[in-house]
């Protein structure tokens, strides 16, 4: 096999101000985790970069991986080589021979990073170059536009020899900016908030409240999927928070304020999420919400429901198109997994005329009628079960309620 290793770059604009060894130590802490099940892979850091060397593995599959993750700008899978003028030919041959569709034009850029090599870069553009002219018959040079650009870069341990520079994941490294609360529906919209902000380098729990018997477990089944094909982006297991809602939601809608009904759920929701936030050491609410798409979320609905809690309610969606939102969860495939039927918590109790501009009065004096509301809050908290997952399925389960159980 040709490649024998991966270049991953993070590049330097998202490290301004930051603590730069911290970064780099959570970026190899996550590539690690996250290339767990490739056994055999390897690491090597070098001048801001980390080069995971392949040992045999296929390069494909690690690429793939890689290309996921957050804090990885670019990669590049290369041959690597002694840094001698004859290996490095022989290298830049083969490379160009095996490209799959023979291109027509390429040029050489070489980088002596290593100033103890005898040729300059100069030199090399065309030592390299014209040793691969002569071997290949149709192939040209321009170095204007060439179809390929055939990277050498130089450096003392050895030469990378390239040409494919992939987009990776970009934003920051896992848990790099904190830690966040997700609340995540079986819809299209919160996994793709959860997934804006592991790219943000945030840490996310995830918290769903269901409402069995009226929600089935399908309903459950659903949710633990799409936490899961989260964790996979995160490169690190993901804890998912099962709220059960059914008593508290019963017990609102005796209330008979139909029209306010969405809105004293959603503050009831974000009054658990609070708790749950304050017990795993997290500074923040993300939801799903895009301002406009149901009565639930408009401004006046957004400003009376956020306002039960005084954390910071990160919404990444609040300002996008429902098209655009969908080509996100294709992209990072929950789309399939979204659209599943399912019955959510909410729409089993959604009124006619859910109000699009609640007051807030009227909404506080409705909830100061139910003095065991707050009791009941707290019971949810306990009964919450805790799912901790990971790409290949559940690890562990638990009770918020249990003393030291992590
Ligand atoms: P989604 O596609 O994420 O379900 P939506 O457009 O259907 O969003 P709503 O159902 O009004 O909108 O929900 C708004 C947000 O409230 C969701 O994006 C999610 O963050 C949160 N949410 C709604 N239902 C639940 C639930 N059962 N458990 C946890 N969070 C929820
Ligand atoms: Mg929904």
């Amino acid at each position: 096999m040709l490649y024998d290793q991966i270049i991953v770059r993070y590049g330097d604009l998202t490290m301004k101000g930051r603590n730069r060894n911290q970064f780099e130590k959570r970026m190899l802490q996550q590539v690690k985790q996250a290339l767990v099940p490739f056994g055999s892979v390897s690491y090597f850091k070098s001048f801001g970069r980390l080069y995971v060397r392949l040992n045999g593995q296929p390069y494909e599959p690690v690429a793939d991986r890689l290309k996921d993750l957050f804090g990885i700008t670019t990669i590049s899978p290369v041959v690597s080589v002694q840094s001698e003028l004859e290996e490095i030919r022989a290298a830049a041959l083969s490379l160009m021979q095996s490209i799959e569709k023979p291109p027509a034009t390429f040029k050489v850029s070489v980088k002596r990073a290593w100033k103890g090599f005898p040729h300059s870069s100069q030199e090399m553009n065309h030592l390299v170059g014209g040793h691969v002219l002569r071997a290949m018959e149709n192939l040209k040079v321009d170095v204007r536009k060439p179809e390929i650009e055939l990277k050498v870069d130089i450096q003392e341990e050895g030469t990378y020899v390239f040409w494919e520079i992939i987009q990776a994941g970009g934003g920051f490294p896992f848990a790099t900016n904190g830690k966040v609360m997700l609340l995540l529906s079986g819809g299209i919209d919160s996994p793709v908030a959860g997934w804006m902000a592991l790219r943000k380098g945030l840490e996310v729990e995830a918290v769903h409240f269901h409402s069995y018997p009226f929600t089935s477990e399908k309903a459950k089944d659903k949710v633990v999927d799409l936490a899961t094909r989260l964790s996979y982006f995160s490169g690190a297991p993901m804890k998912l928070h099962l709220v059960p809602f059914t008593d508290i939601q019963t017990r609102l809608a005796q209330q008979k304020s139909d029209n306010i009904i969405i809105t004293l759920m959603r503050r009831a929701m974000l009054r658990i999420t609070d708790k749950l936030a304050e017990r795993n050491g997290a500074n923040g609410i993300v939801t799903g919400e895009s301002l406009g798409q149901v009565a639930s979320q408009t401004l006046a609905s957004m400003n009376v429901i956020g306002r039960a809690t005084e954390l910071p309610l990160l919404k990444p969606l609040v300002m996008m198109d429902k098209q655009e939102i969908i080509r996100e969860a294709e992209k990072i495939g929950t789309f399939e997994t979204s659209i599943l039927p399912y019955e959510d918590c909410c729409t089993l109790f959604l009124p006619k005329s859910p109000s699009t501009n609640p007051n807030l009065r009227v909404v506080e004096k409705v909830e100061a009628l139910i003095p065991e509301l707050d009791a009941m809050i707290d019971a949810a908290v306990e009964g919450t079960e805790v799912l901790v997952l990971t790409p290949s399925g559940i690890q562990t389960v638990h009770t918020e309620g249990e003393d030291d159980w992590f």
